[in-house]
């Protein structure tokens, strides 16, 4: 199995890389955030839960997250790896995700970071907000929050698996099908 984490700051096109490595790999792309939306526009408890805290940028409690994200692997057990995107967002949700993927013998296979500069991704995400309907794309000061709940809580994510010798960043700026080739070529050497 293949188990990446997709990682780097809100509107690094993580989405977007991830629906074409599915394409390449066959792994199943389990995004934190999708979840929540999808939790949200159906009313469901867990998302009423969720809802203050996507408005104002900030995380949603680790319990109901990890308790999410442990559900959707439980429950796509034959598939030869997963992408997580937007998930683990700090350090608590780390070892829950180690704890759970050690559960089947299984492991973190990388964690691959795209580096984009704070400027770029606040005007990528304004221009995703005219379209994504999503409203904390529209405020730019929930995106900033964004920013500063990433660079403070989720960072030392990077450095965890870093010490674990996983941890790899990718240049996040150019072409898609630049930084596609160079997630690709990651994954490749760690496929052997
Ligand atoms: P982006 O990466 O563009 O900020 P996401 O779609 O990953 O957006 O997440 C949107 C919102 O959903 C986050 O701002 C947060 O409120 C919530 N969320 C997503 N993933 C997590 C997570 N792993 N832990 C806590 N909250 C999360």
């Amino acid at each position: 199995m293949i188990n990446l984490i997709l990682f780097g700051p809100p509107g690094s096109g993580k989405g977007t890389q991830a629906a074409m490595l599915v394409e390449r790999y066959g792994l199943l792309h389990i995004s934190t955030g999708d979840l929540f939306r999808y939790e949200l526009s159906n009313d469901t408890p867990l998302g009423i839960e969720a809802r203050g805290y996507m408005q104002k940028g900030e995380l949603v409690p680790d319990s109901v997250t990890i308790g999410m994200l442990r559900n959707k692997v439980k429950a796509n057990p034959d598939v030869p790896g997963y992408i997580f995107d937007g998930f683990p967002r700090n350090i608590i949700q780390s070892e829950a995700l180690d704890a759970l993927l050690e559960e089947t013998e299984q492991a973190v296979s990388a964690l691959l970071m795209l580096e984009v500069s704070d400027e770029e991704i606040v005007k990528r995400i304004v221009g995703r907000g005219a379209t994504s309907g999503r409203a904390d794309d529209l405020d730019e000061s929930i995106i900033r929050n964004r920013i500063e709940v990433y660079k403070k809580e989720t960072t030392p994510v990077f450095d965890y698996y870093d010490r674990l010798g996983k941890a790899k960043k990718i240049q996040g700026v150019g072409a898609i099908e630049a930084i596609f080739g160079r997630l690709c070529a990651e994954i490749d050497h760690i496929n052997g």
